[in-house]
């Protein structure tokens, strides 16, 4: 058995019994988030974390079905040959006060009320619905990546309800990739497993994304059943800063190299970061020097100088 604590004291919290229970209460979540056994005293900061959160939690469920979600495109490109080789699909949240609330702020939240199904079959279904009219359009080969939260990945129905979408909008499955970071790692091994064997079969690719940034025990990727690993933009950042960070994108290289994984670096911001990243056999770029996320017109007008 293991205990988490939450304090508000009298008078510095709140000056009424309900008020402190409640601010108690609120830290103690923050607490328990911090890992088992700690404590947690109450401060302004945290409570003012909680109630934003609750706004964007509301605003959320407003926001569903009301048109508020669209997706922007991030290409990726070949290191070597500058050849487009595939789109990542990012959402994206314009709120009805016309703000465009991050994905970094609001799928946390919506990973926490289950909001993530229904938003993640949007973009799947969304996703595949345009990339479907561009291959139709602009007869150009490329790969769509889609971003895939741990919960949603967890669910029994998740592969056949991505196979249903596949046939829906009839987009080839070995066009598609899928984004699953680490996380997606540390539930049911044996699971996960299976249903990548079972994409695999299909001929959808995973990617594991954010690499090097989870939890990472080295020896899940024994046998795993992906086809790329993205280096975290955090080490991409330093690489040009810090020796520590070329020595281990160096490493992550040669490692994925050997056990047959393609590369894609992201964050790619600078021109010494590509030239050095290209010198050390990383296969794809992805990042602002090449290619903000783009609307789908700006992405139209990518695709049709492909031709
Ligand atoms: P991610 O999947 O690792 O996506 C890469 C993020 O890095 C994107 O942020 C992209 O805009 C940003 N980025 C790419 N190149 C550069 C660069 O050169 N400089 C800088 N400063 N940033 C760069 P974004 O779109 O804000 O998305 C953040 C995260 O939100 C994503 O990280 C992903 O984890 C999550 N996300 C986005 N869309 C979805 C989605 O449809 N489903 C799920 N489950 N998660 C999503
Ligand atoms: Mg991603
Ligand atoms: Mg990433």
């Amino acid at each position: 058995m293991s205990v988490t604590y939450g304090v508000a004291e009298y008078p510095e919290a709140a000056t009424s019994a309900v008020e402190l229970i409640n601010y108690a209460e609120i830290v103690m979540f923050r607490s328990k988030s911090n890992g088992k056994g700690s404590i947690q005293y109450f401060n302004s900061e945290i409570l003012n974390d909680f109630l934003e959160n609750v706004v964007i939690e509301h605003k959320l469920k407003e926001a569903m079905g009301m048109n508020c979600f669209f997706l922007c495109y991030q290409p990726q490109y070949c290191t070597k040959t500058h050849i487009l080789r595939g789109v990542e699909a990012l959402m994206r949240w314009r709120d009805i006060d016309g703000n465009i609330i991050s994905p970094t702020v609001f799928i946390p939240i919506a990973e926490k009320n289950n909001l993530i199904i229904p938003i993640g079959d949007w973009v799947i279904n969304e996703s595949l619905k345009t990339y479907a009219e561009w291959k139709a359009k602009y007869h150009y080969s490329f790969k769509l990546s889609i971003n895939i939260s741990a919960i949603q990945y967890k669910r029994k129905d998740f592969v056949s309800k991505l196979l249903n979408a596949l046939k829906k909008y009839k987009v080839d499955s070995n066009d598609v990739e899928l984004e699953i970071t680490e996380s997606v790692l540390i539930e049911d091994f044996d699971d996960v497993i299976q249903k990548m064997i079972m994409l695999r079969d299909y001929g959808i690719a995973v990617s594991l994304d954010d690499f090097g940034t989870g939890f990472s025990s080295l020896s899940y990727l024994k046998g795993l059943p992906i086809n790329t690993l993205k280096i975290d933009k955090s080490f991409v950042d330093t690489i040009m800063k810090d020796e520590p960070s070329r020595i281990i994108v160096e490493s992550i290289i040669s490692m994925a190299q050997r056990l047959g994984y393609e590369t894609i670096a992201e964050g790619v911001e600078t021109k010494e970061q590509y030239e050095y990243l290209k010198s050390i056999d990383c296969d794809t770029i992805q990042g602002f020097l090449i290619g903000k996320p783009k609307t789908n017109e700006e992405m139209e007008i990518l695709l049709s100088k492909q031709m």
